[in-house]
Order: structure tokens, then C-alpha cells, then sequence
């Protein structure tokens, strides 16, 4: 039987395209799109994502209410905002729904929130859904792990103009994994500001740098900055459609898992 997806934020930008991916995809029924409450108010969900009102289309359910939207699905795709996502992933324990989260910039208060519901049910949390990005970050760990203390670690994210956290998720998680490979906590070493006379960088830091502009998708560089040489690892998104179809790979992925709280790590198997 398909599986059937529900997506929240479903006029959002990444909502938009996700709900234009689980259309095209065989193994997938559109179960509908939750949006805020005064969202697009008026219009067909064919008219906001742009297609032709297939079947898919008008039997798929639009609504605010995210207890509807939850009870229709399978399972739950959710690109919205730390406190919405919070909230749809209570309620997806109270349905017993496994959720696929893509949405950043979460406070440490809110991620023990996700934890809390992973007991319940299924959830991935990935602030990157591309598969490209995750073998980053697990090169990162491994360059940090190999290399000593002396190689001065700076991570450099590029991102569009609208995006409303920094550093984002995805500069963060490289961080950790940089700290992991190092065996240090990134809350001793992470350093996010630098103005003025700060003094020198003083060694084992992971420095962030943040640029925003344009309609870049994602760029992310993580230094290894030594004596007389330099190891850079770049990755560079140019199509947003990478993230949504990394998170359809873990909408599919989740739908047979027990409960707990997932990266894109267990998902890919990296
Ligand atoms: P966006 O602002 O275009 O979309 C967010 C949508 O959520 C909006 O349509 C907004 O109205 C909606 N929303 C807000 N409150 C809601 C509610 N109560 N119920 C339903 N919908 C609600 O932003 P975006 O570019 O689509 O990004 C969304 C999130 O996903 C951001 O946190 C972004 O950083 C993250 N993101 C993650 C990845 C990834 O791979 N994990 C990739 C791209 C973006």
C-alpha cells in the first residue's frame, strides 16, 4: 500500500517543493499540507503548488488543524519553525505518527523536547536532508579525529537572503562533528562572534563565519587551517530539491523504525 505523507508548512518553500516530490513519487499518496492559520487562505492546494488538480490533489486534505492533518497520514513531513515543530511532534506522539523534522535553528530546551517525544514514536531530526552534506559531516569528523590540535578548525556557511538562523543548523552539526572527531565539547569551543580586539585565537577553538546574500542555496566550508598549509572541505547546494528528496528517503525510512530520535546518519547508513 503507498505510503501515505503529510506535510507541515506545506506553503513554504521547502513545503511547497516536498509537496511536489511525494506527488511524482510511485510510492507515495499526498495524504495533504498543514499550513498557519491565515496562510493562503482562499486557494486550492493545486493552486499554491502550482499543478494541474489531479485526483492526488483534490482528495488531499488542507488545513491548519495539525490533529487532522496527523490522523490522515502515515507519516509526517515537517519544514516549519522550532516551536511549530515542537508542537506537531506532540502531537505526532499522541497519534503515535513517526515524523521526519528538517526544520533548524532549535534551542537546547526544545531539542530535549524532540528527545522527549522520541520515546513515543519515530522521529528524524536532521538539519540537512542532502546526502552530500551528511558525508561532509562525517569526513569532517574523521579529518578532526586524524589531525592534531594545532590545525585551527574555522567552519564558513553561505546562505539566501531570507534565512532567519545563524550559523544555520547544518555549519552546527559540522561543528559537532568536528568536536566529536576531537572529543571535545563544542560548548567549550564554539566561538560565534568575533569584533574588536578579541587577542588571538586561542588554540582547539571552532570558529564560525555566517554570510547572507542572494539567493544562495547552501554553501558550507569547513577549514583545517595548519602551518604553511590548509585542508578545505566544501559542499555547495545549487537545488533545494536535495533536501526534499533526502527527507522523502527518510519519510520512507522512518515508516518501519521504533520509536527513538534519528539523524540522516541512520538513514543513509553512513
Ligand atoms: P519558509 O519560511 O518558506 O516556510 C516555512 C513555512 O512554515 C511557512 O509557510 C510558514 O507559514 C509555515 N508555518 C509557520 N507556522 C506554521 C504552523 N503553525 N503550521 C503550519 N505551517 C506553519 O521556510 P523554508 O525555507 O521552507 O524553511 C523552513 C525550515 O526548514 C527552516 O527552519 C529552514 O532552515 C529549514 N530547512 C531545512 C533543510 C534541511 O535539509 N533540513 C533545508 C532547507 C530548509
Amino acid at each position: 500500500m503507498s505510503l501515505r505523507i503529510g506535510i507541515f508548512g506545506g506553503a513554504g518553500r521547502m513545503g511547497k517543493m516536498l509537496v511536489r516530490e511525494v506527488l511524482d513519487d510511485e510510492e507515495t499518496t499526498l495524504a495533504g499540507a498543514c499550513l498557519k492559520e491565515g496562510e493562503e487562505v482562499g486557494r486550492t492546494l493545486a493552486e499554491i503548488v502550482e499543478r494541474p488538480a489531479n485526483d492526488e490533489l483534490k482528495a488531499a486534505l488542507l488545513t491548519i488543524s495539525p490533529e487532522k492533518m496527523m490522523n490522515a497520514l502515515d507519516v509526517a513531513i515537517d519544514f516549519t519553525r522550532p516551536e511549530v515543530s515542537v508542537h506537531n511532534a506532540y502531537v505526532a506522539a499522541a497519534t503515535g505518527k513517526p515524523i521526519v523534522i528538517g526544520t533548524t535553528g532549535f534551542s537546547q530546551d526544545q531539542l530535549n523536547m524532540l528527545s522527549e517525544a522520541g520515546n513515543h514514536i519515530p522521529i528524524v531530526l536532521a538539519p540537512n536532508m542532502s546526502v552530500g552534506v551528511n558525508m561532509l559531516q562525517a569526513l569532517t569528523q574523521m579529518v578532526a579525529q586524524a589531525l592534531e590540535p594545532k590545525w585551527d578548525i574555522e567552519v564558513l556557511e553561505m546562505h539566501h537572503r531570507h534565512k532567519i538562523d545563524a550559523p544555520s543548523g547544518t555549519a552546527l552539526a559540522l561543528g559537532e562533528a568536528a568536536a566529536e572527531g576531537r572529543k571535545v565539547q563544542m560548548k567549550a569551543k564554539g566561538v560565534y562572534d568575533r569584533k574588536g580586539a578579541q587577542g588571538p585565537r586561542k588554540r582547539g577553538d571552532i570558529g564560525f563565519a555566517v554570510l547572507r546574500g542572494g539567493d544562495v542555496v547552501g554553501e558550507h566550508t569547513v577549514m583545517f587551517a595548519g602551518d604553511g598549509e590548509r585542508i578545505e572541505l566544501s559542499h555547495r547546494a545549487t537545488d533545494r530539491r536535495v533536501f526534499a528528496q533526502g527527507a522523502l528517503v527518510a519519510a520512507k525510512w522512518i515508516a518501519h523504525q521504533q520509536p527513538g530520535r534519528y539523524g540522516m546518519k541512520d538513514v543513509l547508513g553512513f
